[in-house]
């Protein structure tokens, strides 16, 4: 997602208040050159704009479909409410990484809109279960918290209701952990985990960053849904506070850490390689 506060935050890309507001201008241009002709399409509380002859009318029925269905799915396992207004999915060619805004901050009702890259639909292969929790659920405090919980919520809906799962850049829920594990041992101990998860908002400067970041988030944030259940997990992310898990968990981050670490097999700083 992109929005905290008033001050945009590009959850993949440079997370500069300067290269963020980029970043929105670039997006209101998009949407300007989608909404000049756009194909549109409703299904349920999604709505859908695209670049004609981005996709074949058949392409936008079942991603339509997809994403409304997605949007209900994520309610049900949420038990979080829709947003009152329609979220509004702008699919492109132009659209380079998939993003999302709860509350586009340069319309005048700041509607949910997420951003989609075209051909990634047509590939079978769009995060938009991700973008879509991050578009139901809002802001969540932490970083590390909104994009673990939008990698966990879209594939356990993916496993448990139908759609699919396609990674941002972490693989589901069945082998985050694997990935993590590996990523820990490069990096030789928790260090890089400790890193991510002990900054509210951190600035993720390379691909390589990126890539841990968000493995290390959703195998995290996988954990703790296990221990503290779902419906715990989301208050603190609804509390949308960088506090919460602290204050609502009763245990600090350093203890839920080290916890984590212990879950992946992790000793003496490394995690073991036999398990
Ligand atoms: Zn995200």
């Amino acid at each position: 997602m992109r929005c905290r506060a008033t001050i945009l935050v590009a959850a993949i890309v440079s997370l500069s208040a300067t290269a963020a507001l980029a970043d929105l201008r670039d997006d209101v241009a998009i949407a300007a050159a989608v909404d000049r002709h756009p194909v549109v399409r409703v299904h349920g509380d999604i709505e859908l704009r695209a670049v004609p002859s981005s996709l074949t009318g058949r392409q936008l029925d079942d991603f339509a479909t997809l994403a409304g269905n997605g949007v209900r799915d994520i309610v049900r396992f949420t038990a979080v409410q829709p947003p009152r207004q329609r979220i509004i999915i702008y699919l492109s060619p132009a659209i380079g990484i998939s993003h999302t805004y709860p509350h586009f901050p340069a319309s005048l009702r700041h509607e949910p809109r997420m951003f989609i890259d075209s051909e990634r639909v047509a590939a079978g292969d769009a995060p938009y279960l991700h973008e879509l929790v991050h578009a139901v659920v809002g802001n969540g405090g932490a970083m590390w918290l909104e994009e673990g919980f939008a990698s966990w919520v879209a594939s356990s809906v993916a496993g448990r209701y139908g759609g699919y799962y396609a990674p941002v850049l972490s693989n589901g829920n069945d082998r985050v952990d694997e990935q993590a594990r590996m990523m820990i041992e490069r990096s030789r101990g928790a260090s890089e985990s400790a890193k991510w998860f002990y900054d509210d908002d951190p600035r993720l400067g390379s691909q390589r960053d990126r890539r841990a970041f968000y493995i290390l988030s959703h195998s995290f944030t996988k954990f703790l849904a296990a221990s503290l259940g779902t419906h715990e997990l989301v208050r603190i992310h609804r509390a949308d506070d960088p506090r919460a898990l602290g204050k609502i968990s009763g245990r600090s981050i350093d203890e839920w850490h080290a916890r984590w670490l212990a879950s992946l097999g992790e000793s003496r700083g490394r995690v073991a390689t036999a398990r």
